[in-house]
């Protein structure tokens, strides 16, 4: 179970005694809308096609990417941390509108066939037990479930697990937030599932891929042919820190 019977019913309730509202637009009716759906557009290049990190002039890749072996086959994301993608993923994570989760789903199986992703098994990238507990829910698990879903691939939040709480990633540089996860995550039991796989994480944001890579890390040591990053959407790593206002939205 990972969304609370709590959580439901208290969702069922609040959309009895108010109708749900678009998170781009506020439309009533529907919890996002389809202009708001189309509104959301692709990453503008250049950016690394590996990590996508945007770069200031085009080339193969970021300087991080060519000069260390990434764990990530790639990372690719549905648009960057910005408007419509923003709106919907605060109003999923923190205001628990939990069915957000089926539209931005979607979104994430669209970008998955429009980059010609073969993956075998679709994963989460977990929470700490006790972050999941107060939230209720893990958003990534949710995510993870509607895009398999909507592929029809297997997927399995229980094959990762989070051994240990990592404090906020934000104002961390890239080398400080791969410390910082670094062997968080592991492999609880049987490998099988995953050995000559290729699996595809999930995740809603992702700022540097730290966290991303320390979750491919175990999964290649235990077998994995190639571990693929999915998130809705890519968050700016220099513009983030230069903005401590965003800060308090950057819990996870
Ligand atoms: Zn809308
Ligand atoms: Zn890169």
């Amino acid at each position: 179970m990972n969304v609370s019977p709590l959580h439901w019913l208290y969702r069922g309730t609040l959309n009895l005694l108010f109708p749900p509202q678009c998170a781009g637009c506020a439309l009533s009716g529907t919890v996002l809308c389809s202009r708001c759906m189309q509104s959301i557009q692709p990453l503008t290049p250049p950016y690394c096609p590996r990590c996508l990190t945007l770069l200031a002039t085009p080339e193969a890749c970021c300087r991080p990417c060519t000069e260390r072996i990434s764990a990530l086959r790639g990372l690719r994301a549905v648009g960057s941390y910005t408007g419509v993608l923003l709106a919907s993923i605060h109003a999923l994570k923190y205001q628990g509108v939990i069915e957000l989760a089926d539209p931005l789903g979607k979104l994430l199986a669209q970008t998955y066939q429009r980059h010609h992703l073969q993956a075998d098994i679709v994963l989460p990238v977990p929470l700490h037990p006790e972050r999941q507990r107060q939230r209720g829910f893990n958003q990534a698990t949710l995510l993870a479930r509607a895009c398999a879903r909507q592929l029809g691939i297997p997927w399995d939040e229980r094959l990762l697990i989070r051994r240990r709480a990592t404090s906020s990633q934000v104002g961390l540089t890239a080398s400080e937030r791969r410390a910082n996860v670094a062997a968080a995550f592991s492999l609880p039991s049987s490998t099988r599932r995953i050995r000559e796989r290729t699996i595809l994480l999930i995740d809603d944001v992702s700022t540097t891929g730290a966290t991303l890579e320390a979750c491919a890390r175990p999964l290649l040591d235990a077998g994995a042919q190639a571990v693929w990053g999915l998130v809705l959407a890519k968050r700016n790593f220099a513009h983030e820190r230069s903005r401590n206002a965003s800060r308090s939205l950057s819990f996870r």
